[in-house]
């Protein structure tokens, strides 16, 4: 460029000097830079120009005019030495932004042309037309104007604002050569590589574009090329190519390309983007990252890359979808070729390491329909045979011309991701090598045998090599991203197949040494199976996504917690990869294998034999283990009140060989889907830790099962998203911090695999249906061990009711009843049905009547038995018992006296039964207790390749059985607890209940003391070896039960636990009754209720319940809030059952008095008084009765006294009271003296 020495503006702006200051002068393409236009067309020099040509009347408006309007017509002016015509343009107001101008396109180029304005935006004729007015012009002067000096001054301006642009074919580009480099010619596009003028691209660039030395940006400018196309077909693809790189410029991504315009120059269409300085991807690999130029691995490299990968997931996320907007894309041909490297000029010069930005480039982009482009493309793949990276179902789906699914795409950047791992750790031509092997067709994945497509063998062997490296082990980043990109990536599956028909259901052949070892000849049974994971739950409750090839949304989701796992602290950051360890080469071509399956079968048969050498030694050894128990408990509760967990190894021991049988060893080959986190779980380790919040769940769950399995366990339980849940493996569960009541998982594995992974609890995830044989393997299990090993049952008892059923055996389709002597002096094995009638609406009133006694000891017929007695009687049979006793057909339901009699004896016919069954699940007689479970959610893991199941826990005995309907009924607590040994058949599983604690079908063992006093065989012997303090928490926390009971009968209030109060009044070796033990008096006696109000009981048969008692009432109590050793319980209180022998002598009335001093009731703040029934008004004083008053002061240092509310009953002079409530009083509100010293209160 030529050195000027003259500087005066005026001077410059000469025709010969603007020629000399243009870009390529002299050339066909020169241009006038559009800053020197503002740099010298300023008022002053505009104003001395104009002088010198005695334009000066006109100043300064005409000044002002140019400097503001027309600096671009001026300049033509100058250099077409008409600088007085500047007049013209001022007068008719005709401005820079109506250039260029031309003659019109049907006057031709004579010497009568009319002239008009090429840009669309002016069509104002008047203005062109008086400007260019023929008497002012002559002839060459016009035409020097607009063909030859207008153009330079009118080179175009690319802006941040404006994306599509027409130009006239005339028009001198800004690019800083005239000739191109020509850097890609196919048959559809030219690509050139060229410097525009940094003064006419006015984008703010935070990526991409580079700049020559004197910074001028290079761009990259695409000719889109007609070929055979006609124009308006020309025309529609160069726009869709243009609107999808509108639309990926506007989702403003640093990975996605943002091209700078897209313009029409004469006939022709170009993109013009900035020129990715570094090459693509392709090229990138072409160097090694180990090259003694380059930096070698490191930490800062690998977060590179990661940063890329993520980068790149986004956008790709980002193409997929828009938030908040229906706004859909796919790529279609994601390859290396497509990514492209830009240099990254958000970093600061000095810490300049980084190698580059990728960036997605636009090839291929479209929406959902099949479109121009894409047939295009199609026409691209099949000619230059760009098909390495396109998913299976490209083939499959061939002849269907479908448009490309998003998870094409996802598809594709598994293969890149995998290619550049291979990169990374093997380097530039071994990443050739791998690519070369793939053979002619160089795509990922092949067709086995049966024609459904796989991975290509080659990846295989190749995922194998690397997962085999010793730089990247399971706990690293890197290996993470494999097991992601294989996984869930390079999916054969896209997830076409309904999920349900999948995992609907599975032939499998037992291995050959099992039904060797059976003696059963030459082939094995023939198993079928459902599929073991949450997958085959209805699929309509599980994400599609499950299945198949991830989502974008998950790729994406995935690489970001791959990469934040690493920049975590301590224990828990996630290594980059293995530094130390020595590079090594891909693996060797014989170990590519031949690709088929066959190899595969073979490989796992030998892993099993291998397995079932150690058997034996597994049990023996797992019998040696002691589990620690897991303990949790109820923190709404006392605290006592915890659950303790174990696995049960003697019974999952005992049917060991019949758990193989139902599920092979090589049962359990689908491994869950999951995410990264979950997959590197090592939930087999004894301790295992991670954290996770609710939203999290969630949002993984939708592609990991195991976060699927915690959120569903945990959303009803959890009201906080994002509340820390911090998990642990504990025992053979998984337990959750925001749950601790139960573990939220429990892990199983099957017997053959016990060795390989120890303190995991032998079971199997989904158990039979009730009354399968393993079912019933699993009952006849549980009453053998208990009565091995406990004294649950009495050996000398002789006891049968009086009337049985016995129930025969098959082929009988009868039972009968039988009935003996009243003297009981037969012995036998009799079962005992605790069941719920039902609504006599919905339920077959199944009884013995006096009218058919004599017909049901001939037979019953099994058919015509409701649904839950004849249930009772198939698994009386399948435990091999033979009598069972159901009480509306061993009771005759219309004799009183037999009545009477029969059910005084229930305490005993319950007491002295081999098992009880509980029809728990039944909601009536015709209801049935055998239902088919709910499916489990369980997960398949894998140790290396021992498998193991995490499964939704389901053994929760307090929920299930405790909080039961069953267990609402009145009658049924006392049923429960004098069994000595029951069989709750639930809806989740059947649990075993006797003096040994609690057994599930799970194979897991519990125990909590509450329970077990009512599971005590001998109710409630356990009683006895507890403190003071116990006892009386424990039967306060019976009575409260009890009292929250529903009774179809008020009257039976005090009857239906009668049975209990007797054992318990015996064992604790006292008098009393109507809830109160003679011993504990006072505690006893100090009950309130725990709803709103209670409601007196009106009729009981035939006897009298008194006030002070519970037992009068209908609704739920408990007992105040004593605390122990503090309170000096008064003695003047007198007993009611101070003279009695036992409650059966305190029927009347009189007996049943209670006795102590009065004392008025000062001053007392009306929170404090706890009446029983709210709605009673009575003209009578309320007075009060001190039970114990408390041994300290209290911090306002007064005494308090525990009290009865009592009020007067009757007439006025009867001098019996009657309690009305309870209340804890400050001593100073209560008269310091008794105003009377013995009421008698009833
Ligand atoms: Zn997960
Ligand atoms: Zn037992």
């Amino acid at each position: 460029m030529p050195v000027f020495t003259n500087h005066d503006p005026v001077a410059r702006l000469t025709p010969e000097r603007m020629d000399e200051e243009m870009v390529l002068p002299n050339s066909g393409s020169c241009f006038y830079p559009v800053s020197l236009l503002d740099e010298l067309i300023r008022e002053d020099v505009v104003s001395r120009i104009l002088k010198d040509y005695n334009l000066s009347d006109r100043q300064p408006q005409l000044t002002r005019f140019v400097c503001t309007k027309a600096k671009r017509v001026f300049a033509i002016l100058i250099a077409c030495e008409q600088v007085p015509l500047m007049t013209r343009f001022f007068e008719n107001r005709f401005t820079d932004e109506m250039l260029p101008v031309g003659p019109g396109f049907f006057s031709g180029s004579s010497e009568q042309a009319e002239i008009e304005s090429f840009t669309t935006r002016f069509a104002n004729l008047t203005i062109v037309k008086n400007t260019f007015d023929r008497r002012s012009w002559r002839y060459r002067d016009l035409q020097y104007f607009h063909r030859d000096r207008q153009w330079p001054f009118i080179s175009p301006i690319f802006t941040e604002k404006d994306f599509r642009y027409l130009f006239h074919e005339q028009s001198h580009m800004p690019f800083m050569e005239e000739n191109a480099e020509i850097w890609k010619d196919t048959n559809f596009s030219l690509v050139e590589k060229r410097r525009i003028h940094r003064d006419h691209l006015k984008i703010e660039h935070t990526i991409g574009v580079t700049d020559d030395p004197t910074e001028h940006p290079y761009v990259a400018v695409k000719l889109i090329k007609k070929g055979a196309l006609d124009w308006d077909r020309y025309k529609a693809v160069a726009d869709e190519e243009a609107e999808a790189l509108e639309m990926l410029r506007d989702r403003k991504h640093n990975h996605l390309i943002r091209a700078i315009g897209y313009y029409t120059l004469g006939k022709n269409r170009y993109i013009l983007s900035p020129w990715a300085g570094l090459g693509n991807l392709r090229e990138f690999w072409e160097q090694d990252v180990t090259d003694p130029t380059r930096r070698a691995l490191s930490p800062r490299f690998l977060d590179w890359m990661f940063t890329q990968l993520c980068g790149l997931s986004d956008a790709v996320q980002r193409l997929h979808s828009v938030p908040g907007t229906q706004d859909s894309w796919r790529h279609g041909d994601l390859k290396p070729e497509n990514i492209l490297c830009f240099e990254d000029i958000g970093t600061l010069p000095a810490e300049k390491y980084l190698p580059c930005v990728l960036v997605i480039a636009d090839v291929g982009l479209t929406r959902h329909h099949t479109t121009a482009t894409q047939e295009r493309q199609n026409e691209t793949r099949t000619k230059s045979g760009t098909i390495m990276y396109e998913p299976p179902e490209t083939e499959l789906d061939q002849n269907q011309k479908k448009g490309r699914s998003r998870r094409y795409d996802i598809w594709s950047m598994g293969c890149i991701y995998l290619e550049f791992i291979i990169w990374l750790l093997y380097g530039s031509s071994e990443l050739k090598r791998m690519v070369r092997d793939l053979g002619d067709n160089k795509r990922f994945y092949e067709f086995d045998s049966s024609k459904k497509p796989k991975l290509h063998h080659v990846i295989e062997a190749w995922t194998e090599h690397i997962r085999n490296d010793r730089r990247c082990p399971t706990n690293t980043a890197l290996r993470w991203l494999l097991d992601l990109v294989v996984d869930r990536l390079l999916s054969t599956d896209m997830g076409i197949i309904p999920t349900i028909k999948r995992a609907d259901t599975m032939l499998l052949h037992r291995s050959s040494t099992l039904s060797e070892s059976n003696g059963n000849g030459a082939k094995g049974p023939t198993v079928l199976l459902r599929a073991p994971t949450a997958l085959s739950q209805s699929g309509a409750s599980i994400s599609p996504s499950l299945d198949g090839r991830a989502s974008a949304e998950e790729m994406n989701d995935q690489l970001q917690e791959i990469y934040k796992s690493t920049t975590l602290v301590d224990d828990f950051r996630l290594e980059w990869m293995m530094f130390d360890e020595p590079a090594q080469r891909g693996p060797d071509e014989s170990l590519y294998g031949s690709g088929l399956t066959e190899s595969d079968a073979k490989r796992h048969t030998t892993s099993i034999s291998r397995n079932r050498e150690v058997y034996g030694m597994s049990w023996f050894q797992s019998y040696l283990y002691q589990f620690p128990y897991l303990t949790v408990s109820y923190t709404t509760q006392p605290l006592d009140d915890k659950w303790e967990y174990g696995p049960d190894a003697e019974i999952a021991h005992s049917l060991s060989s019949q758990l193989d049988t139902l599920y092979p060893t090589s049962y359990g080959s689908h491994v869950a889907t999951l995410c990264v986190r979950c997959r590197h779980l090592e939930l087999w380790r004894p301790r295992c830790d991670f954290s996770d919040t609710l939203a999290g769940l969630k949002k993984k769950g939708a592609y990991c099962t195991f976060c699927l399995l915690l959120h569903r366990g945990l959303s009803t339980h959890v009201s906080s998203d994002s509340l820390n849940l911090e998990f642990s493996r504990v025992g053979s569960s998984v337990a959750c911090s925001a749950l601790s009541n139960q573990p939220i998982a429990s892990l199983y594995t099957l017997p053959a695999f016990q060795n390989d992974l120890p303190g995991v609890q032998i079971s199997i995830p989904e158990l039979r249906e009730p009354g399968s044989q393993l079912n019933i393997n699993t009952m006849s299990e549980w009453i053998r061990s208990c009565g091995r090993r406990h004294s649950c049952l009495p050996r000398n008892d002789v006891f049968l009711p009086t009337r049985v059923l016995d129930v025969g055996s098959p082929p009988s389709t009868s039972i009968r009843l039988v009935c003996f002597a009243r003297e009981h002096t037969t012995s036998g094995k009799y079962l005992a049905l605790s069941h719920r009638w039902g609504s006599t609406t919905a339920n077959k009133m199944f009884r013995t009547l006096k009218e058919n006694l004599e017909a049901f000891k001939q037979a019953i017929s099994i058919a015509d038995l409701p649904t839950t007695f004849r249930q009772a009687v198939q698994i009386t049979r399948s435990l091999g018992i033979q009598y069972i006793w159901i009480d509306s057909l061993c009771i005759v339901q219309d004799d009183s006296e037999d009545w009477d009699h029969e059910s005084g004896l229930m305490e005993k016919v319950f007491s002295s039964a081999y098992a009880t069954i509980a029809a728990t699940c039944a909601t009536g007689t015709n209801d049935g207790f055998l239902k088919s479970r709910p499916k489990r959610q369980c997960v398949l893991m894998k140790k290396g390749e021992f498998p193991y199941y995490v499964c939704e826990a389901i053994d929760n005995f307090y929920e299930h059985v405790e909080q039961a309907d069953l267990n609402k009924r009145g009658w049924v607590l006392q049923e429960r607890a004098l069994s000595r040994r029951t069989i709750h058949f639930t809806e989740r599983q059947c649990y075993w209940e006797c003096g040994g604690g609690v057994r599930c079908e799970t194979f897991t063992k519990m125990k909590n003391r509450k329970a077990s006093f009512l599971g005590d065989a001998d109710f409630p012997r356990s009683v006895e070896s507890y403190v003071k303090g116990m006892k009386i928490e424990l039967f306060q926390d019976l009575y409260s039960k009890y009292s929250n009971l529903a009774l179809s009968y008020n009257a039976d209030r005090p009857i239906a636990i009668r049975g209990l109060e007797k054992r318990l009044l015996q064992t604790l070796d006292t008098k009393g009754g109507f809830g109160i033990f003679d011993v504990y008096l006072h505690r006893c006696l100090l009950w309130q209720r725990t709803g709103n109000a209670l409601k007196k009981i009106t009729a009981f048969h035939g006897q009298t319940v008194p006030s002070w008692s519970w037992m009068a009432y209908e609704g739920g109590i408990k007992y105040m809030n004593v605390p122990f050793g503090q309170v000096d319980w008064s003695t003047d209180v007198v007993s009611p059952f101070a003279h009695t022998e036992s409650m059966d002598d305190t029927n009347s009335v009189q007996s049943m008095q209670l006795k102590a001093p009065l004392f008025n009731i000062l001053d007392p703040l009306n929170d404090d008084l706890i009446l029983d029934e709210t709605d009673q008004h009575s003209e009578q004083p309320l007075k009060c009765i001190i039970v114990g008053t408390s041994k300290d002061l209290h911090p306002d240092q007064k005494l308090i006294c525990y009290t009865l509310l009592v009020r007067e009953t009757g007439g006025k002079k009867s001098g019996i009271h009657e309690r009305v409530g309870v209340a804890r009083l400050r001593r100073d509100h209560v008269a310091s003296s008794p105003s009377t010293l013995e009421a008698s209160i009833q």
